[in-house]
């Protein structure tokens, strides 16, 4: 198991079947020795630098039917609600008081926001803070509209492909999402010049090591800038409510697994992760992570954006999330910094 590790570290990928052979035996063990290997290689390229986004999820409409997410188009119990451009401002305004200086906007698939919409938004918080990453997060579009918004100013696009194996995602969604577009979608925007995130749950409903195996396979064939991945949740009004949770152990084994895969990459340490145990997010960046994302959004709100049960600081202003942050952080030896964080190697034109 350590020599597959220490392979790991020295070539920065495995096959198939050494990835799946890790998932699949790991032990505490040797989690703690992938970890030591994942921070060595993180503070050489980080030092202790945590990077902070502000989420803003401004929409919980959602045209599509994924059988895992809370705000699917079929839960007639969420309660839906959009951000306005002026809200959305406003949000971006007390963030960049707190020092944030990259804007996650993320929502549902969303029919309302044209892209006409989105770009007048992207402008907006561009003209107001030039020195700001604004990164997207709002699902599947057509190349030209991806160009449209990074023409208009977006940096960053995260669009997590869910999973890599094709029968695994038709097991996630309806039979009209196809995991060939998703995928597509992911080289779109890295050939347009987006600094890129896709990623995946884990363990998620029907996963099995196999699975996540291709996961860290197609990790090292897109080279995404950004991965975020964190324990599938169940949420009580979806078709998986009976589902098991995944595992804090077996995230963090794949956090450690995707530092030394792709030692640049940009990799959240998750609000699912922080939700399924109550030092998750210190854990995370422990096991390799280097980004915390706390929520910007206004709190009225807070609580509609349930993609999955028990979501944890929906009753904070942003102001006590950065400070619990960063009070959190420190006590594991890091400091969350203000910058726009970008990725250190990776370059796009
Ligand atoms: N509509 C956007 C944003 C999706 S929400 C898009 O398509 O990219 C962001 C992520 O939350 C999803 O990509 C999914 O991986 C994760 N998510 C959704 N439901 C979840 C659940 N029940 N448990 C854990 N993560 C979930």
């Amino acid at each position: 198991m350590r020599e597959l590790i220490d392979k790991l570290y020295e070539n920065t990928v495995l096959s198939k079947e050494e990835y799946r052979y890790l998932i699949e035996n790991f032990s505490p063990e040797v989690s703690e020795y992938l970890f030591e290997k994942a921070r060595e290689i993180r503070h050489r390229y980080y030092g202790h630098d945590v990077y902070v986004r502000g989420l803003i999820e401004f929409t919980n409409y959602c045209k599509n039917d994924c059988y895992y997410c809370g705000i699917r188009c079929s839960n007639r119990n969420a309660e839906r609600y959009r951000l306005s451009k002026d809200d959305i401002l406003l949000c971006c305004r007390e963030g960049y008081a707190l020092g944030f200086r990259t804007f996650v906007l993320q929502g549902g698939e969303d029919t309302y926001f044209t892209d006409d919409k989105i770009v007048d938004i992207i402008r907006a918080v561009k003209t107001n803070y030039p020195d700001c990453a604004v990164t997207l997060s709002i699902g599947e579009k057509e190349h030209d509209s991806y160009q449209a918004f990074f023409d208009a100013g977006a940096d960053r696009y995260l669009l997590r492909h869910e999973t890599a194996n094709n029968n695994h995602y038709a097991k996630l969604h309806p039979e009209k999402l196809s995991p060939v577009h998703r995928k597509n979608c992911l080289y779109d925007l890295k050939k347009i010049g987006y600094q890129v995130g896709c990623g995946f749950m884990v363990g998620s409903p029907y996963q099995t090591s196999e699975h996540l195996a291709e996961d860290m396979l197609f990790l090292k064939a897109l080279q995404p800038h950004m991965v975020g991945i964190g324990p599938f949740i169940a949420q009580h009004d979806t078709p998986f409510k009976n589902m098991s949770n995944g595992t804090l152990a077996l995230t963090l084994f794949m956090l450690g697994l995707i530092r030394l895969t792709l030692p640049y990459v940009l990799l959240p340490s998750t609000t699912a992760l922080g939700t399924i145990h109550p030092l998750g997010r210190e854990k995370g960046i422990l096991a390799g992570a280097n980004v915390v994302m706390p929520n910007l959004s206004p709190v009225a709100v807070r609580k509609k954006y349930m993609l999955y049960d028990n979501k944890i600081c929906t009753g904070d202003e942003a102001a006590e999330c950065k400070n619990c942050l960063q009070a959190r952080m420190k006590s594991i030896g890091y400091n969350v910094v203000t910058s726009r964080g970008d990725c250190k190697t990776m370059h796009n034109a």
